[in-house]
């Protein structure tokens, strides 16, 4: 396939830009190639330099669930435009879309904007912190709480693929306050209290862990966390960036029925615009500034534009009562047809699936944390991953990632992939 425009706009982005990207994985690096550069999206299509169309399911990593270029948010995000597009002062933009957060998302009575996930992480980790008196936290292997330092231990998605799961440039002061624990198996969890029983401040944890692939909680893990959190005194954070909005209007905690003491929030929340939050009971966030000591700010916190998108966005959820159904069919549909397609080709292959969040992971599975994630024929999906872009799918370019679906996706666009995922597997064995 001819990218040649995508190849000479990489080289001009690599004088300037620190290795041509912005965030790594959009770099290729982990499937091989020249990243494939974009210039406009509609619904379920991604339009690159040259001309060529694909059915999109990365969805900007996640936020898009209405798919690209929804005509009421481009419309909300134009309107707040030519009103102006930042005060620095409250506006009521602000407190419609937290007066919705508050009543989509069952543990969330007060909650504060940030400009991204990464902030909203670190912001609550502190809160946390501040909270309990308490410096320790729990994480998990594979877990990808954003960029913040105290995360980038044994952290997954672009820094298990593209960097260092554990990256230079963390303090060890930082590192030997992130207990790092294996996902699904609540007794290293009960380990870690007994042995720091006053220590711990936090166990923040993707309910639905996005960032290794997919990997789902097994019965009564997430109960476990939350029991073993109340014992000891310790904050339980869900990190819904990727959940919340996603798999129900209440995320994760909403179909788990648990409820954490901190959410974390972005990506959905934002429809495609710059967008984090964190929210909890109002008795924990009043130790926020300025009604508490633990500090938290933002120049573009709460930014105008970016409300209008997410006010668009979660408004028409919240209008569509089918929605997440729909979402849940059709992805089944697909992963259906995934799995049928790859035993005929006789691949080794395990499906992770939750509403219009999957994975295929090339090991026969079952792949339920980092350990068994990291049996994946890598080398096998950079293969795939191309097959199928030449034939106008778009995939993420990472074996670690979740794939998404969004509303704007039809039964047909399935029918093109399956097609599309069948012919790329015939090419692959004819080139064997
Ligand atoms: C994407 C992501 C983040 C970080 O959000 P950014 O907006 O990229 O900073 C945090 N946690 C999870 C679970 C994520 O998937």
């Amino acid at each position: 396939m001819n990218i040649e425009r995508s190849i000479s706009a990489f080289a001009r982005a690599r004088r300037v830009i620190s290795g041509g990207v912005n965030s790594p994985v959009r770099a290729f690096r982990a499937v091989g190639g020249s990243p494939i550069f974009m210039k406009g999206g509609a619904g379920p299509i991604l339009y690159d330099l040259d001309g060529h169309e694909y059915i999109d399911y990365v969805l900007s990593w996640g936020p898009l669930i209405l798919g690209h270029a929804h005509p009421e948010v481009v419309r909300a995000i134009v309107r707040a435009a030519q009103r102006g597009s930042s005060f620095g002062t409250p506006t009521q933009a602000e407190t419609e879309l937290a007066e919705l957060v508050c009543s989509m998302v069952p543990s969330i009575e007060r909650v504060r904007f940030t400009s991204s996930g990464t902030e909203a992480t670190m912001s609550a980790i502190r809160l946390a912190r501040g909270y309990t008196k308490r410096e320790k936290i729990v994480k998990f292997a594979g877990g990808y709480h954003g960029h913040g330092d105290s995360f980038l231990i044994a952290a997954g998605s672009g820094a298990l693929t593209n960097g260092e799961p554990n990256s230079p440039g963390v303090t060890h002061g930082t590192a030997r306050d992130t207990l790092v624990l294996p996902y699904n198996d609540p007794a290293a969890v009960g380990a870690a209290f007994e042995a720091h029983p006053e220590e711990i401040a936090a166990v923040i944890v993707e309910p639905y862990a996005g960032n290794m692939g997919l990997v789902l909680p097994r019965d009564g893990y997430l109960q476990a966390l939350r029991e073993l959190c109340s014992r000891y005194g310790a904050l339980l954070i869900f990190d819904e960036v990727i959940t919340g909005f996603r798999v129900a209007r209440g995320g994760a905690q909403e179909r788990e029925g648990v409820l954490p003491d901190l959410t974390t929030l972005g990506k959905v929340l934002g429809g495609g615009l710059p967008v984090g939050a964190f929210g909890g009971s109002a008795e924990v966030m009043l130790h926020l500034s300025p009604d508490g000591p633990v500090y938290q700010a933002g120049t573009l916190s709460g930014n105008p534009l970016a409300m209008a998108a997410g006010l668009a966005t979660l408004r028409t959820i919240a209008n569509d009562a089918t929605m997440y159904d729909r979402l849940e069919v059709l992805t089944k549909l697909l992963c259906d047809g995934l799995h049928e397609i790859f035993s005929k080709h006789g691949i080794p292959h395990c499906t992770n699936r939750v509403g219009s969040m999957m994975c295929t992971f090339f090991t026969a599975g079952p792949v339920s944390d980092l350990e068994s994630a990291m049996k994946s024929d890598t080398a096998f999906y950079a293969k795939y991953f191309h097959a199928m872009i030449d034939s106008g799918i778009y995939l993420a370019p990472a074996q670690f990632e979740t794939g998404f679906l969004s509303a704007a996706h039809s039964t047909h666009d399935i029918e093109l992939t399956l097609d599309a995922a069948d012919r790329s597997l015939e090419r692959l064995a004819a080139d064997r």
